[in-house]
Formats: C-alpha cells, sequence, structure tokens
C-alpha cells in the first residue's frame, strides 16, 4: 500500500528543514483550507510536508485488520506541503514570519518578525 513516493521539486530544493514546528499555530495560505487555522502535529522535512490539526481532512479507506475491528472510511488530517503555511504568532496573534534572535547567553531563539517576542 506504500507506494515509494516520487521525490517532489518542493522536497529536492528544500534543505531538510521546515520553517515551522510541532506544536506551533499556523495559517493556511491555499487550497479548500485557505485561512484555516490550527495546530502543526507532525512535520517531515525530508519531504516538506507537514500535517496541520484539523486541516486537509482525507479520507481514508480502511479495512479490518484484527477481529473485531471495522473497516470503511475514517477521516485523517493528510500532509500538506509546509510552503502552504504561515506561522501565528501566539503573542500578537498576527501571521508572521520568523525571525531569530541572540540572547545573552548567546544562544539564538525564535522571535515573532512582528512583535518581537520570543516564540
Ligand atoms: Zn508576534
Amino acid at each position: 500500500m506504500l507506494a515509494k513516493e516520487k521525490l517532489t521539486k518542493a522536497a529536492r530544493s528544500g534543505n531538510g528543514r521546515v520553517h515551522v514546528r510541532t506544536g506551533d499555530t499556523v495559517v493556511v495560505l491555499s487550497g479548500k483550507d485557505r485561512g484555516k487555522q490550527g495546530k502543526v502535529v507532525a512535520v517531515s522535512p525530508k519531504e516538506a510536508k507537514l500535517i496541520v490539526e484539523g486541516v486537509n481532512i482525507v479520507s481514508k479507506h480502511v479495512k479490518p485488520r484484527k477481529q473485531g475491528q471495522e473497516g470503511g472510511i475514517i477521516k485523517t488530517e493528510g500532509a500538506m506541503y509546509a510552503s502552504k503555511v504561515q506561522l501565528v504568532c501566539p503573542h500578537c496573534g498576527k501571521r508572521t514570519r520568523i525571525a531569530h534572535k541572540f540572547m545573552e547567553d548567546g544562544t539564538k531563539k525564535r522571535s515573532c518578525k512582528k512583535c518581537g517576542d520570543v516564540l
């Protein structure tokens, strides 16, 4: 069932990193779920894809595998390209990009480009 996925252009050009992390709140920029917000539940840097809670719901047809388990169609979140989402700052609530802030102790932290708060 798991067909080997062809590496897409986005994945090939990616440097194996995605601009958001698991747990971040993001807003969808395009597609049928445009404007929807959700939490990132999984990130696949290799494919430049991620899964967002409640976004890109796809129907999966499942067969009963164990006895007593029912088959049928289940709805689940599908992976989508990371480039289709933008981070929402938890402090100012705006769509934002990520800036990097250097702390006094020399560590680098992510911060909101709009309000400057550390994320
Ligand atoms: Zn902010």
